[in-house]
């Protein structure tokens, strides 16, 4: 069916001039009152609306069900499937969106974040911080390029080594040279200044450099300060080079933590001394000496799908729940 003539959806909808012409029939000083609350009211009903973080994926990088599942309610049930960990950043006050690591699920995370904090542009990011070079924390960058959405200059911050590899290996030499992506470099412990009340520091942590060197982000907002850490070969290693994980909780209000096993039992058969992360009951045997508020903070974040915690009746999320930690949900938001 045609769309209705202009003329007769013009009368369904009241235009501009329609108002200004209702204004028209008040006195000069109540048509100053109104004009100045129009003015007014938004901008002091905007004002108060704090950034968020949101969390659009908290599965390890092949997200669940992962590839060559055979049986998994996942597949039929899109409830049960969980994305790659991802977190967005969004400030209501300047629709401004940024997000952590750019994940295989990118165009459902992408779509995701569309839903609760629209704009107008594609793919309306104003940047990209990515952790590390492995696959699921920036392959998702293939979808801005030319095959895709060919997106114009999206921002894309990474650390030296990070920036040299994707600017030196095609497929994502492209993106650099079509000009999808510009990428920013970024420094361990420099905050980035996103605007007038976000920032966001990136810092190092031990894991895998096959490709490039591993960070963590600590963001800041008005009122609280998110950590994120998907990624890290041990809480000792990290102890070791001068990081406790216990005094950077001191620091924070909520921390996004590698959570990619639960135990050393998770996968029969295999020597899990190749799987360098720190295991969620090791993690909770670490922390269980800490006041229950710096416990609340931690938040587990980028589990394998062997992960006993992503099943909220298991056993292990019953144990997370009693000790007093939390397994991160997707869609939470943490002002900041
Ligand atoms: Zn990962
Ligand atoms: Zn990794």
């Amino acid at each position: 069916m045609l769309p209705k003539p202009s003329r007769e959806r013009s009368r369904e909808l009241p235009s501009a001039h329609d108002h200004a012409l209702n204004l028209n029939g008040y006195p000069m000083y109540r048509r100053v009152v109104i004009i100045l609350l129009l003015l007014i009211v938004p901008v002091t009903a905007t004002a108060t609306e704090a950034p968020y973080v949101v969390v659009l994926g908290i599965g390890q990088d092949g997200g669940v069900p992962q590839a060559g599942t055979k049986v998994h309610p996942g597949w039929e049930d899109e409830s049960l499937a969980r994305r790659v960990a991802c977190l967005a950043i969004v400030d209501p006050e300047t629709s401004q969106r940024w997000i952590l690591d750019c994940t295989p699920d990118f165009p459902e995370q992408l779509h995701a974040l569309d839903t609760i904090a629209p704009v107008s542009d594609r793919p309306g990011l104003d940047g990209i911080f990515l952790t590390h070079a492995h696959m699921g924390h920036y392959t998702g960058l293939m979808y801005l390029g030319h095959e895709v959405m060919g997106a114009r200059g999206v921002r894309v911050y990474a650390m030296p080594r990070m920036s040299e590899y994707l600017r030196s290996n095609g497929p994502w030499d492209q993106l650099v040279r079509y000009e999808n992506i510009a990428l920013i470099p970024m420094t361990a412990d420099t905050p980035v200044i996103l605007n007038d009340r976000l920032q966001i520091e990136p810092f190092l942590v031990p894991h895998r450099q096959e490709y490039a060197e591993v960070v963590g982000f600590r963001i800041t907002g008005p009122t609280r300060t998110i950590l994120f850490i998907p990624d890290i070969d041990s809480w000792e290693e990290w102890a070791a080079d001068g990081t406790r994980i216990e005094d950077v909780l001191q620091t924070v209000d909520i921390a996004y933590l590698d959570a990619t096993f639960y135990s050393p039992d998770e996968l029969p058969g295999r020597n899990m001394d190749g799987f360098p992360h720190p295991m969620i009951v090791h993690t909770m045997e670490k922390l269980s000496s800490l006041p229950a508020t710096e416990r609340a903070k931690v938040h587990f974040i980028h589990l394998n799908h062997s992960n006993p915690a992503l099943l909220p009746d298991s056993d292990a999320r019953r144990t997370i729940t009693d000790s007093g930690f939390t397994v991160a949900e997707e869609m939470e938001r943490v002002d900041l």
